[in-house]
């Protein structure tokens, strides 16, 4: 019988309920057991593809192509729980199926309501990922107890413990326990309130955990616990982390959640295997180098825009012993300030994805300014469709080159449409997405990198290289090295010149792992660590991602 056990949060969001769900599903996994996640957004959107980085951060891809929650590439960097569409709902798709249903009749003579027919469609998502094969199935609940959208799934994650026995649910509540400066003391009433809500909905949470920057005296946890009617030890405590993310599962190890977790579903468990997780710990504490990188971005000033991109830098810095200084640097100070102000002294420059023409030009530049300095470039999907433009524009003479997504009557479109994009007029789940694969030509940067002829990697977009420009390129010395098999699609191209350059159409930052770092990350993170040891210059801004 497959255990659940169900994540909320309450008092406020951006809890880190994500980090707090892949952490308990790391800890359970690696303590032998099979564990399958998910993650139910309230929302209307049907998924997060066609909203605005800036509204909700990256848009994570997994292998099948489904856009989800940025919470999914946690899941992905702390476990091996095979993700899929069924990984991530939200109210839009929930919906949508049952009034499809409805329209085909299979409601016909009934009134369709919130309850049972929307909750029954929840339970239906939920119980998708049980199975023999499934120990554990962890679904977190986006949104924040209290919320108008999320009642239908609390209601559903109610019910559906009546439905598989109250043995085989566990309910977990984060909460945060703030500290009043003007008190000098952590108040635990927030916490009371919020899990008040929780009861009167007739969820009874089995553990709380408790956000807090400072330590939780034995005092207050005790209150927690009379005033939420549950008991001392499942109130555990979740201290702020400033040095890394990767100390969650741990410390919540050493708080005995897992073992709680266990004794609470009757899990029939091993001991912990986390050494390769220490290591990773002691590697990011001990250091042998800091190097500068410049991540020159459409969406720099969202925190979360660029999370996998980032998270992909610091595996890459884990695997040379390197911390990794990333200055989020938003495109369009570029336009205004040029390249040399803001990006002179960074050991290497990245340029993430994006969509639209705005700051469009100051990716280009930098671009440029990477190219010319020889300062190690990684190019990333727009990142790449702007290296392209920029070659074309100041090597390879084509003046007035560009995108048709940013000009539609350019002289020389070296990036334009994906010919099966050329009929579609859906914006929702339509570009070319997820896994696809690609081969790549021996003894490129590209091959040595990977150290393999083909690769499979995760894809999102909707324009590519324009193949009429292909060899013009190579001449003046831009190669493509990496396409997809039939040889039409480009997927990489480098400039072999460059001490290191390359700029691909897919997204390697999906596949990384803080214990196996992304072999193109690593390889750019090497090229840096290489210039940085022959360059002295220090970045000319204080290097910080952005706080909000
Ligand atoms: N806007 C570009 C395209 O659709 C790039 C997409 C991306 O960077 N994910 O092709």
């Amino acid at each position: 019988m497959t255990k659940h056990i169900f994540v909320t949060g309450g008092v406020v969001s951006s809890l880190g309920k994500g980090l707090t769900s892949a952490s308990i599903g790391m800890l359970l996994e690696r303590r032998g057991l099979c564990v399958r996640m998910q993650k139910l957004d309230p929302y209307i959107n049907v998924d997060p593809g066609t909203m605005s980085p800036f509204q909700h951060g990256e848009v994570y891809v997994l292998e099948d192509g489904s856009e989800t929650d940025l919470d999914l590439g946690h899941y992905e960097r702390f476990t091996h729980s095979v993700l899929t569409r069924d990984s991530n709902y939200t109210t839009g798709q929930i919906y949508l199926s049952v009034i499809n249903k409805e329209r085909r009749g299979e409601f016909l003579g009934k009134t369709v309501q919130v309850i049972p027919h929307v909750t029954n469609e929840i339970k239906k998502v939920i119980q998708k990922l049980a199975g023999s094969e499934t120990d554990v199935v962890i679904t977190e609940i986006g949104g924040t107890v209290g919320d108008i959208e999320s009642q239908p799934f609390l209601e559903a994650i109610r019910q559906f413990s009546i439905d598989v026995g109250k043995e085989n649910c566990l309910y977990i509540h984060l909460t945060l326990v703030p500290y009043l400066k003007a008190a000098g003391e952590l108040k635990t009433k927030p916490t009371q309130h919020s899990v008040g809500q929780l009861r009167e909905i007739g969820i009874q949470p089995d553990i709380l955990i408790c956000r807090s920057e400072r330590p939780i005296p034995r005092e207050d946890r005790e209150k927690i616990a009379l005033f939420c009617n549950v008991p001392l030890q499942a109130v555990i405590e979740e201290r702020d982390k400033d040095f890394s993310i990767y100390e969650v599962p741990l410390s919540l190890m050493e708080n005995e959640l897992d073992e709680l977790i266990a004794q609470r579903l009757g899990l029939n468990v091993g001991t912990h295997d986390l050494e390769d997780w220490r290591d990773l710990l002691h590697r990011l504490r001990n250091p042998d180098c800091e190097i500068s990188i410049a991540v020159v971005g459409k969406y720099a000033r969202h925190r979360d825009a660029y999370k996998s991109i980032y998270e992909s830098l610091d595996h890459a810095g884990i695997a040379h012993r390197a911390q990794i200084r990333i200055q989020s640097i938003e495109s369009e100070q570029i336009e205004r300030e040029g390249p040399e102000r803001s990006l002179g002294g960074f050991d290497g420059i990245l340029v993430p994805g994006g969509f639209g023409e705005r700051g469009i030009e100051g990716k280009v530049e930098t671009i440029r300014f990477a190219r010319e300095k020889g300062i190690p470039f990684f190019g990333i999907c727009l990142g790449m469709q702007c290296a392209v433009i920029e070659f074309a524009r100041n090597v390879a003479g084509l003046a007035e080159a560009n995108s048709t997504e940013f000009d539609k009557d350019t002289p020389h479109p070296v990036i334009c449409l994906l010919d099966e994009q050329k009929t579609m007029t859906d914006k929702g789940g339509t570009m070319r997405l997820g896994a696809q694969p690609a081969v790549l030509t021996p003894e490129s940067r590209a091959a040595e990198a990977y150290q393999a002829e083909s690769l499979s990697e995760r894809h999102r977009h909707r324009y590519e290289f324009n193949n009429t420009y292909r060899q013009q390129f190579a001449a003046h010395g831009m190669l493509v090295t990496g396409t997809s098999p039939d040889g039409k699609l480009v997927e990489i191209v480098e400039i072999p010149s460059h001490p290191w350059f390359i700029a691909v159409q897919f997204h390697p930052e999906f596949k990384s792992k803080p214990t196996d770092a992304h072999p193109l990350f690593s390889r750019f993170i090497q090229a840096a660590i290489r210039r940085h040891s022959t360059h002295d210059d220090v970045p000319s801004a204080s290097s910080s991602l952005p706080t909000s």
